[in-house]
Order: C-alpha cells, then sequence, then structure tokens
C-alpha cells in the first residue's frame, strides 16, 4: 500500500476556483473555518479583492485566473507547491450557464460551457493530480450538478459538462486510488446565489415544486459537503457523487 503523506486537515494547503461569490466563496471561508490555508482563484478580479476583504484571513490568499487557460491553472499549481510546499486539496467550483433550448443553441454556446465547466476540470484535476500522486495523499472535489445527474430543459450543454465532469472524476479516482489520491463529485441541485437569482420567477417557482425539502439550499450547505470531502473524515470515499438537493436526485 502506498505510504501516505497526509497532514492534519488544519494544515492543508488548498485551491478553490471560482470563489469570489455565490459558492466558491463558501467553500473558501468553510476550509478558513477548519483551518487550511486556501488560495481563491476567479476570473473576476473585483469581486476576487471584495472575497478577501470579506474572509479577511492572512491564511487566504487569491489569484486571478481564467480556469480555461491550462498554463495559467499548471502556474497556479505549481506557485502553490514552491510557496507551500505541497497541495492537498482542490475544488474545481468554477462553472457558467449559456442556456438555450437545444435546437436554438449555438455552437459558441456549446463550447464555451463545456470549456469552462468541464475542460477546466480536467485540466486542475490533471494539475494537481500530478502533485498529489507524488506527495501520495490529496482529494479533488469536482462541482457538477443536479442538472448532470438527470438532464435539464434549457441546459443541454450545461447537463452535459457537469455529466461529464462525474466520468472524469470517476476514471482520475480509479487512476489515483493506489496513490491515496481521492476524486469526487459534488452535484448541488437549487442553490441561492447570482447564478440562480438570474433565473425568471416562474421557473424558480418550478424548480421549487421538485425539492421534497420544498426550499432552495444555501451555498453553506455545499460548502459542508466540500468540507467534510476535503476532509481525512471522508479518507476511504473516492469515486462518489454526492447529490446536496434536499431530497431531489435519489
Ligand atoms: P456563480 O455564478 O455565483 O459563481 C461562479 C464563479 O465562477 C464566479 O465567481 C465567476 O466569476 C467564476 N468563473 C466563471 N467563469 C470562470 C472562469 N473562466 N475562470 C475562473 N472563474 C470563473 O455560481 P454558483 O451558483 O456559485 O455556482 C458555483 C458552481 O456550482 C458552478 O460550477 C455551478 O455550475 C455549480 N452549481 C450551482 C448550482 C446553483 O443552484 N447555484 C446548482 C448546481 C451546480
Amino acid at each position: 500500500m502506498a505510504k501516505s503523506k497526509s497532514v492534519p486537515d488544519n494544515e492543508k494547503i488548498a485551491i478553490v476556483t471560482g470563489a469570489a461569490r455565490g459558492i466558491g466563496l463558501e467553500i473558501a471561508r468553510e476550509l478558513l473555518d477548519m483551518g487550511m490555508t486556501v488560495l481563491g482563484v476567479d476570473i473576476s478580479v473585483e469581486n476576487l479583492a471584495a472575497a478577501k476583504a470579506e474572509l479577511a484571513s492572512d491564511k487566504f490568499d487569491i489569484a486571478t485566473l481564467d480556469v480555461t487557460d491550462s498554463a495559467g491553472f499548471e502556474k497556479v499549481v505549481s506557485d502553490m507547491v514552491d510557496k507551500h510546499g505541497r497541495l492537498d486539496v482542490l475544488v474545481n467550483n468554477a462553472g457558467i450557464t449559456r442556456d438555450n433550448i437545444c435546437v436554438l443553441l449555438t455552437d459558441d454556446d456549446w463550447d464555451l460551457v463545456m470549456k469552462v465547466n468541464l475542460k477546466s476540470a480536467f485540466i486542475g484535476t490533471r494539475e494537481a493530480g500530478k502533485v498529489m500522486m507524488r506527495q501520495r495523499c490529496g482529494s479533488i472535489i469536482n462541482m457538477s450538478s443536479y442538472s448532470g445527474l438527470e438532464g435539464n430543459r434549457g441546459q443541454a450543454n450545461y447537463a452535459a459538462s457537469k455529466a461529464g465532469m462525474i466520468g472524469l472524476s470517476k476514471s482520475a479516482a480509479k487512476e489515483l486510488a493506489k496513490r491515496n489520491v481521492r476524486v469526487n463529485c459534488v452535484c448541488p441541485g437549487f442553490i441561492k446565489t447570482e447564478m440562480t437569482d438570474a433565473i425568471p420567477q416562474e421557473a424558480k417557482d418550478m424548480a421549487l415544486t421538485m425539492i421534497p425539502m420544498k426550499r432552495m439550499g444555501q451555498p453553506g450547505d455545499i460548502a459542508k459537503a466540500v468540507g467534510f470531502l476535503a476532509s481525512d473524515a471522508s479518507g476511504y470515499i473516492t469515486a462518489q457523487t454526492l447529490s446536496v438537493d434536499g431530497g431531489m436526485h435519489t
């Protein structure tokens, strides 16, 4: 069996993508609360600066990154390892929607969503995976979605990208397991963030009828699940897809 070079949770080094707002910001907060050192990366310079001010922790740093930039992502990972000597947790959370019914979706809307949501998770998994394999421990968490499990009207591109993340995660998990590197997906349901604020009220009302718990989730609900998967409490859990959706997916 591979000899683990794991460190306690409060000494872990983490990168969270899409950390400037919404679910990613709450994940950064949760990992910081667990004592981890966190780098939050995002494409939005302004929101990142606001996140840095809000979290106000000397264990929280920020870096501007478009997660589709392979060389940029590689550099963020290698800079983090140069600075801290290791990388224990990567959360591939950055994501976008470009919704339309399938027959009206443009090639550009398809390509962009696949690139930002799925290709970036592949790049991150590859770069973090190399480091974690060498150190013989690590946890990669990919932010999929209920839409990736079930499909959703108006979201063929988004659902395909999120389903792809599950296939990516399960495959990488099987490759990396013997080096004590875990790869899991979290599938949020309907969570209150600026992403869902943009949905028309009628569609929100319809979505609520599908949730057995009859309420939207909060970003903190997702952050708690990610914190668990990042921690040693989930040390024997890999290649799994954890739904956090008020009971929608069973
Ligand atoms: P959000 O739009 O509030 O936040 C997404 C963050 O990702 C933003 O800060 C944005 O700037 C960043 N981002 C976008 N493109 C990027 C890029 N190319 N490079 C770097 N950063 C980029 O969304 P959210 O609701 O917080 O969602 C976070 C994740 O959870 C996404 O992957 C989303 O698909 C997933 N998710 C959300 C819900 C929900 O109900 N909110 C449900 C299921 C899954």
